[in-house]
């Protein structure tokens, strides 16, 4: 036997506390108080101020002193938070090299939903009061308080009295109040209304998806099919599986995609609106969804990047749909990737996850090809279902443009295909991903460029707001009458287009056609957004103009021409996806066309026609193109062949930043498999007033990437001013 150092160490608890520390801290357990299950929501000192911690599975220091240990705090009135999510905090802050205390604060973002809930209090007939004399009225109100206590003003309404007469009957003790927490009335999906008959393949598909969830087992999927092949159909089969074991659902959509149509179809396979959970969601529904889904009482959620967080107890399936979007990578905070986050947590719950795309990420393609408990499973839905076929894809090539037509951004075939369109009744859609009027304003006397003073960008010219904007910091200013360099009025130049220009452009070409224009500065809300969107529906909108927002999951049977105004944006920069994410997003943009019984055209104008991307698109050859771009990650050594990671360290003083960079960097581990770039200045090298160094970080892909971070950036101390941010995996190379 080990003697016991300290006897009393089987009263110390550990605590992971919301901080951005790591943790766990040992807690002393008061006398008399029994020892809390893991997951217990506790409150505890720390420091000066009191936070909320979780009890958490690992065993507490032996060698801690209890007799120095602060006591622990009142343990919350609320279920453990459950074993896989403390799993997942667990390995999120691992692998994205973040302290657990700020990864626990994800799960634990509603902290109004840690309170008691919300009580009222409701009425009950006093023993006796049955006999007692009433007046009819009374009576009524009595026999309806004995179906069910209610409050006063719903006794009333039921007993069809006024509430004075229950008033009355609460004054003179026949009726005696109890207190009720407030009960919500979920709604309940109904799995057996699903009543798709899907064809061959889509059954083939939903029959793997079945065998997982009725098998319990933990396997990945990818559901790899073109719009409109069916892959919600078929992972609505399965969530109707999950649902029928009595296990809970949770589907992932970018935040943009969580609209009313996707409700809506939700509502018309399953009965009832799904439970959303998004930016939108107000803070009291937040609070009741978190505790509801704590206690099991929601069988399904639909959410955001952060829904994945969520206490849902007992997952039987997990869904990531348009996996591929970039929107699933948190690039501030903790940098967690909720594609991958999604997969780890129903490997923890022991359940199918499914991600579905039109165009998967070459991540999930690769382990698609792999061997190993990594592996993902593709399953393929290779046609439309109908028989429409995809739209054809047209290339303008905008070098062999006449100077003479260079006033505006629309090619002659643009126009002459959006006049047929309108011609023909139907609808069109300008994509454009760039907000705004102008990306660039200059003084046409002097050159004078106006630039944001926080950040290294040029400020966009938002002619809806008459304001020069800095789309990195907040900073705007109102469209100068005059150069602040040479003084001369009224000479303002806005260079190339952004959304707001091809509006005008559109409306002086076509007058008489009703147009909008959907940007994250015209709908600031999922709601205003729905609104056009439902203009689109309801063909109040003849031409929609529009940044990223309108390229997702819309479905509109009368919109027949999309055209994209500039294919050659996403190109640019040193983003190592930069090429497979144009692909992605041109690609579903050009779904938007052609959808129902007619037959869609794609125009996209481009200056680099010869580009893989713009040959992928128009020979339709998805495969070909992602065979390439595996390659060139394969010869590159880059993920999902090798790993990377950014950190970047910035302050307030230059030369300190880089100081601080330099001295990081010769901190380096020495070690054959891992390369350190770097530093250089970050491509925006001044970011709100912070000055930005980065180092590159490439290694082998059988290195423990983050371990070897923690290891090299935990024994170099930064000074205060500076902050480094860890980005492993980064998507945003800015
Ligand atoms: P995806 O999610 O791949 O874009 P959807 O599931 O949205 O495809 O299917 C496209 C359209 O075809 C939807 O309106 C859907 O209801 C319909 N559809 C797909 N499969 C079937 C089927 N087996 N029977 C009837 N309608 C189907
Ligand atoms: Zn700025």
């Amino acid at each position: 036997m080990i003697p016991d150092l300290f006897p009393d160490s089987r009263r110390t608890v550990s605590v992971v506390v919301t901080a951005p520390l790591d943790g766990p801290f040992d807690y002393l357990l008061p006398e008399g108080r029994p020892m809390p299950v893991p997951g217990t929501v506790v409150a505890v000192p720390f420091g000066r101020q009191v936070l909320h911690g979780v009890v958490w599975d690992t065993r507490p220091e032996k060698a801690v002193d209890p007799g120095r240990l602060r006591p622990l705090g009142s343990a919350l009135d609320i279920p453990p938070l459950p074993w896989t999510l403390r799993r997942l905090v667990d390995h999120v802050a691992y692998e994205t090299v973040s302290p657990r205390g700020q990864v626990l604060k994800l799960a634990l973002s509603t902290p109004g939903a840690l309170e008691p809930p919300r009580t009222v209090d409701v009425f009950t007939p006093a023993i006796g009061a049955a006999g007692a004399k009433l007046t009819a009225k009374q009576r009524q109100v009595v026999e309806q308080a004995m179906i069910e206590p209610r409050t006063p003003a719903d006794l009333a309404r039921a007993a069809g009295v006024s509430t004075a007469v229950v008033k009355k009957l609460i004054d003179g003790a026949a009726l005696v109040s109890e207190t009720r927490t407030v009960e919500e009335a979920w709604p309940v999906p109904d799995p057996d209304l699903v009543s798709v008959t899907l064809n061959e393949g889509q059954a083939a598909a939903s029959d793997r998806l079945k065998d997982a969830v009725a098998a319990r087992r933990h396997q990945a999927f990818l559901l790899d099919g073109v719009p409109g092949s069916g892959k919600t159909e078929v992972y609505f089969s399965a969530i109707a599986a999950c649902l029928q074991a009595g296990r809970r659902a949770l589907i992932l959509l970018p935040e943009i995609a969580l609209t009313s149509q996707w409700a809506a179809r939700f509502a018309r396979a399953f009965g009832v609106n799904p439970i959303t959970w998004h930016a939108d969601v107000g803070s009291s529904r937040r609070r009741k969804i978190w505790r509801a889904a704590l206690e099991g009482k929601v069988p399904l959620v639909v959410g955001a990047r952060s829904a994945l967080w969520l206490p849902l107890q007992d997952l039987g399936l997990i869904v990531v749909d348009e996996e591929h979007d970039s929107s699933f990578k948190q690039d501030e905070g903790v940098p967690y990737q909720a594609r991958d986050a999604a997969i780890a947590r129903a490997r923890f719950e022991n359940c199918p996850v499914v991600l579905a795309s039109a165009t998967p990420s070459l991540e999930t393609i690769v382990a698609t090809e792999r061997v190993g408990p990594d592996r993902i499973e593709r399953l393929v839905l290779p046609e439309r279902h109908g028989s429409a076929p995809p739209p054809p894809v047209e290339i303008v090539d905008l070098r062999t443009r006449t100077p003479r037509r260079s006033i505006g951004f629309l090619a002659p075939r643009l126009v002459a295909q959006l006049r047929a369109t309108l011609e023909r009744g139907d609808q069109a859609l300008l994509f454009l991903n760039r907000r705004g009027y102008a990306p660039l304003s200059l003084c046409r006397a002097c050159g004078h460029r106006f630039r944001c003073p926080n950040c290294s960008a040029w400020l966009t010219a938002h002619r809806l707001r008459r304001r020069l904007q800095c789309h990195h910091c907040g900073f705007s200013m109102p469209e100068p009458d005059h150069c602040p360099e040479c003084g001369t009025i009224d000479a303002l130049a806005l260079s190339g287009p952004g959304v707001e220009r091809i509006a005008d452009e559109v409306r002086h070409l076509f007058p008489k056609a009703r147009t909008a224009l959907l940007t994250s500065d015209t709908a600031t809300t999922a709601g205003q957004a729905a609104a056009v969107l439902d203009g689109m529906e309801n063909r109040t909108i003849d031409i929609l103009i529009g940044t990223q927002m309108v390229a997702k999951g819309h479905h509109f049977p009368d919109l027949t021409l999309v055209g994209v105004v500039d294919g050659d944006l996403g190109l640019g920069g040193g983003d190592l996806r930069a090429a497979e994410r144009s692909f992605q997003l041109l690609y579903q943009v050009a779904g938007r066309a052609g959808r129902a019984e007619k037959p869609g055209t794609v125009l996209i104008q481009t200056h680099l026609p010869d580009h893989p991307v713009m040959r992928a698109l128009a020979s339709g050859d998805r495969d070909r193109f992602v065979a390439t771009e595996i390659e060139e990650r394969m010869d590159g050594g880059l993920p999902p062949f090798g790993r990377l990671a950014s950190l970047i360290l910035s302050g307030p003083n230059q030369i300190d930043v880089q100081s601080a960079a330099r001295h990081l960097s010769l901190a380096a581990p020495v070690d054959p498999r891992v390369r350190v770039l770097g530093p250089a200045p970050a491509p925006i090298a001044l970011l709100r007033g912070r000055w930005r160094e980065r180092l590159l970080v490439q290694a082998a892909p059988e290195v423990d990437l983050p371990a070897w971070i923690r290891a090299w950036t935990g024994q170099v101390k930064q000074h205060a001013s500076i902050q480094l941010s860890i980005d492993v995996d980064p998507y945003d190379f800015l």
